[in-house]
């Protein structure tokens, strides 16, 4: 099961959050610290290899 890594654009919490694609699809994932929605995946398992810059 892929482990999605997001970070939240409001209060700039990191959170893995570990789902099958079937549910990162559906539902809408939200910050665990302050509960906002205005997150951003920042990378999977799946592009762990990506570029990373800033
Ligand atoms: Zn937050």
């Amino acid at each position: 099961m892929p482990n999605y890594t997001f970070e939240c654009k409001k209060c700039g919490e990191y959170f893995d959050v570990t789902e099958s694609i079937q549910d990162h699809d559906r539902h809408r994932d939200k910050c665990p610290k302050c509960g906002s929605k205005d997150v951003r995946q920042k990378f999977s398992t799946f592009f762990a290899k990506t570029s990373k810059k800033s």
